[in-house]
């Protein structure tokens, strides 16, 4: 199928995107990547009357640190979060996981922030974001304002994101002295959405696991952090009583609907597989 026809606009500045944006309302959508947006236009399940590429818009791409923070611009690019030095150092997590994003064509192209807006339940950054605590930067019109990624994800492929806002940046506390972090997920084939995933986060020192994130991926609408199951780990050596007892713990806080793949036990037993995998390889 071919997309319905749609009128294009690439601004080049945030204050254009803007007052496309206020002019046009719900009719027109933003384009980054396109590696999404495009699909579904093809899919016929979108049909915006005016696209506006925010390609053009300078100061949305790269990585920078500056202090105890990791910046990601909305439109920089999964392949550019696989190569970055910073990212490898700081966010061991997210190093880890853009390795399962979808495969290299669409890495190249598709972004940080059209993955974040989109909040696909599958995806593996807002489970890192969730895990790590970033903040993400929103702009408006008329302000900025920021929002913990704990409480962006508000339901299936539903955001903070208001009308007429762009996200701008993802903002990552560096990973603290002791901290360890691993991410999984379990997929048909490689580079498809997962059918289960963790991103795990948590202090390792002194052989006792504390400060546990533990944030699952298609498991719900939004990412889900895993507070029982991390209650269970905190002061604790990670042996075969403590992960048995945090994964217990799972089965009263995944709600792991059937899907497409799995019914929720299958979905619960593979994350309860995951978790015990992600504390083996914290523990190492
Ligand atoms: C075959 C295939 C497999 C894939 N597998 C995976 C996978 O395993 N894991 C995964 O995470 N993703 C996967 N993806 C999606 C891919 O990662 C996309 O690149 C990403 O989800 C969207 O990024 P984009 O830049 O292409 O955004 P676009 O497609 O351009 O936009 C996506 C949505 O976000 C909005 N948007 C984009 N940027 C902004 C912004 N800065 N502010 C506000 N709204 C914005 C758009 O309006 C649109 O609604 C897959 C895609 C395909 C086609």
């Amino acid at each position: 199928m071919k997309a319905p026809s749609f009128s294009y606009a690439r601004p080049g500045s945030l204050s254009g995107v803007f007052e496309l944006l206020e002019r046009h309302g719900d009719r027109a959508r933003v384009l980054a990547g396109g590696q999404s947006l495009l699909a579904s236009l093809n899919l016929r399940l979108s049909a915006p009357e005016l696209l506006v590429d925010i390609a053009c818009v300078p100061g949305l791409t790269g990585i920078t640190v500056a202090g105890d923070k990791v910046r990601i611009g909305a439109l920089t690019t999964h392949r550019q979060i696989e190569r970055s030095p910073e990212v490898a150092r700081h966010l061991p997590l997210l190093a880890q996981a853009v390795r399962n994003v979808a495969c290299a064509a669409i890495r190249n192209v598709g972004t940080f922030g059209g993955s974040i807006a989109l909040a696909d339940p599958a995806a593996e950054y807002p489970a890192c974001a969730v895990a790590l605590d970033a903040t993400f930067v929103l702009a408006g019109r008329a302000a900025e304002r920021r929002v913990r990624a704990r409480e962006f994800f508000r339901g299936l492929y539903e955001t903070a994101l208001r009308p007429g806002e762009l996200l701008i940046a993802g903002e990552f506390p560096v990973s603290g002295d002791g901290y360890r972090s691993v991410f999984l997920e379990l997929a048909r084939r490689r580079g498809d959405y997962a059918m289960v995933g963790i991103a795990a986060h948590a202090r390792t020192a002194g052989g006792r696991i504390s400060d546990a994130r533990l944030a699952f991926l298609a498991v719900s609408g939004t990412p889900v952090l895993a507070v029982r199951a991390a209650a269970a780990l905190e002061g604790r050596p990670p042996d075969a009583r403590t992960v048995a007892a945090a994964q217990a713990a799972l089965g009263d806080e995944l709600e792991a609907p059937a899907d497409l793949y799995a019914s929720r036990a299958t979905k619960l037993h593979l994350a309860r597989v995951l978790l015990g995998r992600a504390l083996g390889a914290l523990a190492r």
